[in-house]
């Protein structure tokens, strides 16, 4: 392994495996910085005049995200960006990320929205846990609800998540193991959903580039860099799938790229064969979201609460 930057022999801050090479901070940043432009370009991920709205966790991925985004975005004139940080209310973990969102928004001046489960559903995730142990299915359905209902408000056209590549190739195992096909059309850099008033839109620009590299670049921009595990975090399988493909990826570098590309060309046929038809949709009747059954998911967990 050579420590020098393969292309101006400074002294290397990654190797990458995968490529046989090693790159100094500058030239990382340049091909970290190409790669999620082209992965916009190419998947169409945003028009000139789009309203984009970041769902901005505190942590590095989505702190990275809206760096990147808010430095591109001074370049197109008609693009507007917003961040939206949910606070599902959970003690000593949310707080202090809540803090650095301010921050970062400040700092780039953009607007942030904060939206709580408090407010939205009368229970802070807490007190949801108290009673129950629904844990992060539980969370994750509302934060979906909650990430959609707002964005649209705030009337957002795109809602940009922070998922790389090591996300996406774990949900992708996942959904897989389970069995879930429906679920695969949730992935991918612009997932494919109903055109629906109701629905904006998610993509993600960080989608193609691993997860090391987006800390890496994090690091490099010096964005505050927040981690701690969520106290309610349980879901073994994905751990189990990122152990796996960790390890794969150790003794064959480059299985991930390989995996997702993979996959990517499967995606036009799983559209094709899973996409809801614009019949089946219709409005929750309680909350009047979009669900393919009479009641959807959020409103379904609520009443267990
Ligand atoms: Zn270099
Ligand atoms: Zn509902």
């Amino acid at each position: 392994m050579s420590s020098k930057c393969w292309k101006c022999g400074d002294t290397a801050v990654i190797h990458r495996k995968y490529e046989g090479k090693s790159w100094c901070a500058r030239h990382f940043t340049e091909q970290f910085e190409s790669l999620v432009k082209s992965t916009i370009r190419e998947e169409g991920l945003f028009e000139n005049d789009d309203s984009v709205c970041v769902a901005l966790s505190g942590g590095m991925d989505s702190s990275a995200l809206m760096l990147f985004l808010s430095e591109m975005f001074e370049n197109w004139r008609n693009a507007e960006l917003t961040a939206l940080t949910i606070d599902e209310g959970i003690k000593n973990y949310r707080d202090e990320s809540i803090e650095i969102a301010k921050e970062i928004c400040d700092e780039l001046g953009v607007e942030l929205h904060i939206a709580s489960f408090k407010e939205a559903f009368g229970k802070t995730l807490d007190e949801i846990m108290e009673d129950k142990e629904y844990g992060c299915t539980y969370c994750g359905v509302l934060r979906r609800w909650l990430l959609n209902v707002k964005s649209r408000e705030m009337g957002a056209d795109k809602l940009a998540t922070a998922h790389n590549l090591d996300d996406e190739l774990q949900s992708i195992f996942m959904n897989y193991l389970k069995g879930d096909m429906k679920r695969m059309l949730r992935l991918g850099a612009k997932p494919a959903v109903l055109e629906n008033d109701k629905f904006v839109p998610r993509v993600k620009p960080f989608r193609n580039t691993p997860e090391r590299e987006v800390a890496l670049y994090a690091k490099i921009r010096d964005l505050e860099l927040h981690q701690t595990e969520c106290p309610y975090v349980e879901d073994s399988l994905r751990f189990d799938v990122r152990d796996f493909l960790n390890e794969m990826e150790r003794k064959r570098p480059s299985t991930k790229f390989t995996a997702l590309r993979a996959f990517d060309k499967l995606l036009p046929a799983l559209k094709e064969k899973f996409t809801d038809s614009e019949a089946s949709v219709q409005n929750c009747e309680r909350c009047g979201e979009i669900t393919s059954g009479e009641v959807c998911k959020a409103c379904e967990l609520l009443e267990k609460i």
